[in-house]
């Protein structure tokens, strides 16, 4: 299909359609329209449907309406995902990331022709897709556009993804018995034990694993990847994955001062914490969040909440009710609320930039997703770490072993409410060595998106790359 050379490049952009990827995804968005480009930003209508409800949109509005009104380009679709609204996705994960590599993929490949045979001004020239999503490459083929593959999580998860066969002939891919080993041989990776490998290269459900390497099959034919990650904190990682394709750390992707204004990404109705906080003291409060996948044992938050009550600590606790994937209401051990009122608050949803922004949260026991990570990062919260699956168990190593702002919560698969209290001191008692470690990277972060920074040039050489590439199509 004859693409036109247009000076403006008007990218589709497709999130994967999660929490942990919208949000990046429509920072992202913004961002890009802001430096000129026109977006057409495809969700899904299951997800409009929640974002509609959580932030009460009016009718025909969407997330960008308000930069609309202020003349960024950006265009809004919803497509099928190819389940009912109904739907449960959570409870039914499997079928949904079946529905998501062929069904949906049908959909999006409908919606760019369709879009393309409507002759829109400035014509698309590149897909901008997750690199969660195994059809990137051929939507891309199909009609010539640009294809650029967003990854949303640290630079290292990519490198270790990249290298699995490396894994695999080391005999340390899905490998329970070489638990104490180190691995030295991931190129940008200086050592990484077996443990904290992302959880599709230990784990052995086969269907999740498949899914993950068909992506990362997809990703490695992307003509550029675009990281939400920063130059300075993975910079070795980052030299050695340009050896192998165009990558540009870009992060973090999320707006710098979170006002009123600020775009709101949430998929779920958010409680409102700040008058609780105003009547805290600055740095006493911990902030607990498992986002918006993990699910956990009743037995571990037993011992969170009993290791909760001896820490004697005032905290702000997040429990989606989904929490325990058993569709059990009855979370909490019984008396807790009772025990901890006035210095604890449970709600099953907030703003949480909003709450680690507030000068009453000294810490956050997070689950390690990296938009939680990058959040805290910006607002100078050291972590309390306790990962569930996925990337959280490499992110967990970045965090404590690497740059060292955080502490780990338990040792792997122990959770013992002594531990769970002790650690929760260290973090809220914030020690000098903590507290400069956490001051440090909120620099890096702000100077990568100053001007002059990384993020900025890399961003802008990513721009300036890709326009190339439209020109030479
Ligand atoms: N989040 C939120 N309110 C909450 C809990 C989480 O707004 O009560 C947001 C959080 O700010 C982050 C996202 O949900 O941007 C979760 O993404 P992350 O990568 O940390 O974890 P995931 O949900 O993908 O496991």
């Amino acid at each position: 299909m004859e693409l036109k050379k247009h000076l403006q490049p008007h990218a589709v952009l497709i999130p994967l359609p999660l929490q942990g990827h919208i949000t990046p995804f429509t920072h992202l968005a913004m961002k890009l329209a802001s430096k000129g480009f026109t977006i057409t930003f495809v969700d899904t209508e299951s997800t409009h449907q929640q974002i509609a409800t959580a932030q009460s949109l009016k009718d025909g509005d969407n997330p960008f309406s308000h930069g609309q009104k202020c003349g960024l380009d950006i265009r809004y679709a919803k497509i099928s995902d190819g389940f009912p609204l109904s739907f449960d996705r959570r409870a039914n994960a499997r079928q949904f990331m079946k529905g998501l590599t062929h069904v949906f993929q049908t959909h999006v490949d409908d919606f760019i022709e369709n879009l393309v045979l409507s002759k829109p001004n400035p014509p698309i020239s590149c897909i901008i897709a997750d690199s969660f999503h195994v059809w990137g490459s051929m939507i891309a083929k199909k009609y010539n556009l640009v294809n650029v593959s967003f990854w949303t999580e640290p630079a290292t998860v990519l490198t270790v993804f990249y290298h699995m066969n490396l894994l695999k002939s080391n005999g340390h891919f899905g490998s329970h018995d070489k638990y104490e080993d180190t691995i030295r041989y991931i190129p940008g990776v200086q050592t990484i034990k077996p443990e904290d490998l992302p959880s599709y290269c230990q784990d052995d459900d086969p269907s999740a694993c498949n899914y993950v390497f068909k992506c990362i099959k997809d990703a490695q034919k992307a003509d550029f990847v675009i990281g939400n990650t920063v130059q300075e904190l993975e910079s070795s990682t980052i030299s050695a994955l340009q050896v192998q394709q165009p990558f540009y750390a870009i992060g973090p992707v999320f707006p710098t001062s979170f006002t009123k204004r600020t775009i709101s990404t949430s998929l779920l109705p958010a409680s409102d914490c700040t008058n609780w906080l105003n009547s805290k003291q600055d740095g006493t409060v911990l902030y607990i969040s498992f986002g918006s996948l993990a699910n956990l044992s009743k037995q571990d938050i037993l011992e969170i909440a009993q290791g909760i009550l001896i820490s004697k600590v005032s905290f702000i606790w997040v429990l989606r009710h989904n929490i325990l994937g058993s569709g059990e209401r009855n979370i909490l051990p019984l008396g807790f609320e009772e025990e901890t009122t006035g210095r604890g608050l449970v709600v099953p949803w907030c703003s949480q930039l909003a709450v680690l922004s507030h000068p009453a949260v000294g810490g956050f026991l997070t689950h390690c997703g990296w938009n939680s990570i990058l959040e805290s990062m910006w607002c100078k919260v050291p972590m309390v770490c306790f990962p569930v699956l996925a990337d959280q168990l490499t992110n967990r190593k970045l965090v404590v072993d690497d740059w060292r702002i955080g502490v780990n919560l338990c040792t792997r698969g122990l959770i013992r409410r002594e531990l769970v209290a002790e650690n929760i001191g260290r973090i809220m008692s914030r020690s000098d060595e903590l507290k400069k470690n956490i001051e440090k990277t909120k620099i890096i972060l702000q100077n990568a998106l100053s001007d002059e920074g990384s993020s900025e040039k890399n961003l802008n050489q990513f721009i300036e790359d890709m326009k190339n590439k439209i020109l030479q199509k």
